[in-house]
């Protein structure tokens, strides 16, 4: 998991082709910070600009950037603003998801020293099914005349994404030496769904990987344990919209929405973005976003292309200056600019390199 079959991707005299889509809000220009950080450290990596953005008459856009990411194999991404008021417009961001099969979200938070958070201690990785349950978009009214007084909507849980992204997160664990993989769900309730589901991950966490602590938890209770004792977790697998929810409690425990990164997986393709998928639309301009998040998907798409030592560089000069510089931005507490950590992410690289070089 987690490293396709490289040859299978674009790539041109040894450097890689990478599909960008700077998406909306702070989005911009942090793939800008990116890009400077990546220059820096010398990574073969070339740009594919798309920009796919929340205009409802920009099919051919969505189109164009499936087909760009189906040629280069992989991308990095901003989020794109999603309209609430017109219901026929699907979300790009989810439309994406869907049609490259990307079926695996995974997020690793674990909290950073010197960053404010309620917990230490905490290092865990969530893993969600990404496509389908209440994803579905599939939703309508019954009795719509003369006003909707009934909507159905429609959570999808088929035996194949949920075997899928059960192994998948097992995969994940004994790859990275993780020992618990705990799996959530609502199936006291929602019986015939998530009690699939929760059958599928029991039965082949019983059956393929009896080496690893298995358990299941109501989402309910996982999120009271999640805030009051989050250490207990380490893989976090579940369907789709309880992901989102847990990812973002996750995300707010070790520093908010800025600092996490969050990776988009399917058997072809894979999309680095942040783990929380915002715009940030109220910030954008302004120099006052946390680039964190942006700067560790593209370390997360570094290591997936198997540059590790780029991947490295970057990871440890940006861990660095928010550590022993302690360059933080006002969103965790700090009084610094955006420009100025990555600044500082950039100082760090040229070091390393210029060390390296003397060696
Ligand atoms: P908005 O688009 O109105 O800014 P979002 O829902 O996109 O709101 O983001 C949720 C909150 O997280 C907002 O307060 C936003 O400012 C903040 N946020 C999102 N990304 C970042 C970031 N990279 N650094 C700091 N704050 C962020
Ligand atoms: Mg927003």
């Amino acid at each position: 998991v987690l490293q396709t079959n490289t040859q299978k991707l674009a790539r041109y005299g040894g450097r890689h082709n990478v599909t960008v889509l700077p998406g909306d809000g702070i989005g911009p220009e942090m793939i800008h910070h990116v890009e400077r950080i990546l220059t820096a450290v010398q990574a073969p990596i070339d740009f594919e600009l798309v920009n796919l953005t929340s205009k409802e008459d920009a099919a051919e856009d969505l189109e164009e950037a499936i087909t760009a990411i189906k040629r280069n194999g992989v991308a990095l991404k901003g989020n794109i603003e999603t309209k609430f008021d017109n219901p026929v417009f699907v979300s790009r961001n989810m439309e994406l998801r869907r049609q490259l099969n990307l079926y695996a979200n995974v997020l690793h938070c674990a909290t950073i020293p010197t960053i404010p958070s309620r917990h230490t201690g905490i290092d865990m990785v969530i893993i969600r099914e990404n496509t389908e349950g209440e994803y579905s978009g599939n939703e309508h009214e019954t009795c719509a005349s003369p006003a909707p007084r009934v909507v159905e909507s429609l959570k999808v849980i088929t035996r194949e994404k949920c075997e899928q992204i059960t192994r998948f997160a097992f995969q994940f664990a004994k790859k990275h030496g993780r020992r618990k993989v705990t799996a959530v769900h609502k199936a006291n309730i929602q019986k015939l769904g998530d009690g699939l589901f929760l059958k599928i991950a029991t039965d082949i966490a019983k059956s393929e990987y009896p080496d690893i602590e298995y358990n299941a938890m109501i989402v309910d209770n996982a999120s009271m344990q999640l805030v009051s004792r989050p250490q207990q977790f380490d893989v976090m697998l579940m369907p789709n919209l309880y992901g989102n929810i847990i990812s973002n409690i996750a995300c707010g425990l070790v520093g908010g929405p800025g600092l996490v990164s969050g990776m988009n997986i399917g058997d072809d393709y894979a999309v680095f973005e942040t783990g929380t998928r915002n715009t940030g639309t109220s910030l954008a301009g302004k120099d006052l976003a946390n680039p964190t998040a942006f700067i560790r998907a593209s370390v997360d798409m570094l290591r997936f292309l198997g540059l590790q030592s780029h991947a490295d560089i970057i990871s440890d000069s940006l861990f660095r200056s928010l550590v022993d510089k302690r360059i933080h931005t006002p969103d965790i507490g700090g009084t610094h600019k955006s420009s100025e950590l990555v600044a500082s992410v950039i100082e760090f690289i040229d070091k390393e390199l210029e060390h390296r070089n003397f060696q």
